[in-house]
């Protein structure tokens, strides 16, 4: 019943999601319109980090709105039984390449025995990149990047873990909600659609934090069911 409720719940969210919306796209639109009109006046290296801004603000109006149609559709999707590794393996240059850049390294993990899931590899992927790239934003340079895959008897586990800020607490049971972000350029619906990803494959997230040492997102997806006499 509890599961019913918060599915109702979401599902209502995702209609005040529409008004949010409007919102959250019209904040980057209004700073792309000042740094437009003071453009002129100013000195060609200022217009070199205004350029810059601009195109900062217009990537995370269009990153709000695919984000959030990805949520808002929740459309069926279609899945085939895949390889986990496989997946992380062929991600795994995109993550470095953005790891490098903030100084971080990957550490990547796999069990070679994980049995194959049925998954829609396209949403699978978003998973993987948002979670890392979350566990990114949370380190400074040094810090260290886990992908894991575990085969565990009903599960295929994977873990994404940082050595970064840790979550308090209190912003633990607001992590999945639209547009919660802590940070000044968040859009704050990677988390949300991270859960609606996990929930379309029959799997659980859960998270383990603590403040100053890092967090691990823990995703488990139910092997497909063995009929049981
Ligand atoms: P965004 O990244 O745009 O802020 P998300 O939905 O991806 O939105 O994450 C929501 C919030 O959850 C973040 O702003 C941050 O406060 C917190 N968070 C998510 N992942 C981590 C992490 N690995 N370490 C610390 N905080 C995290
Ligand atoms: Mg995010």
């Amino acid at each position: 019943l509890k599961d019913e409720v918060d599915r109702m719940e979401r599902l209502s969210l995702v209609g005040q999601m529409a008004a949010s919306i409007t919102h959250e796209i019209r904040n980057p639109m209004a700073v792309i319109r000042g740094f437009i009109q003071l453009l002129n006046e100013r000195s060609p290296s200022e217009q070199q980090s205004y350029f810059r801004i601009v195109l900062d603000e217009l990537d995370r109006a269009n990153s709000i709105i695919n984000d959030f149609l990805s949520l808002a559709q929740n459309r069926i999707v279609e899945k085939e039984p895949s390889d986990l590794n496989r997946l992380l393996n062929d991600l795994l240059p995109l993550i470095w390449a953005d790891a490098n850049m903030r100084g971080q390294i990957v550490d990547l993990r796999l069990d070679e025995s994980v049995d194959l899931i049925p998954m829609n590899s396209k949403e699978m992927k978003q998973l993987v990149l948002n979670l890392s790239r979350n566990g990114m934003e949370a380190m400074k340079d040094k810090g260290v990047l886990r992908l894991e895959t575990f085969n565990l008897q009903d599960a295929v586990q994977l873990r994404v873990s940082d050595t970064g800020t840790g979550i308090p607490q209190e912003k633990l049971e607001r992590l999945f909600e639209p547009f919660f972000t802590t940070k000044t350029n968040g859009t704050g619906l990677g988390l949300a659609l991270c859960l609606s990803i996990v929930e379309r494959h029959n799997g659980k997230i859960q998270v383990e934090s603590t403040v100053g040492k890092g967090t691990t997102f823990i995703v488990s997806f139910d092997k497909p069911g063995l009929t049981t006499v």
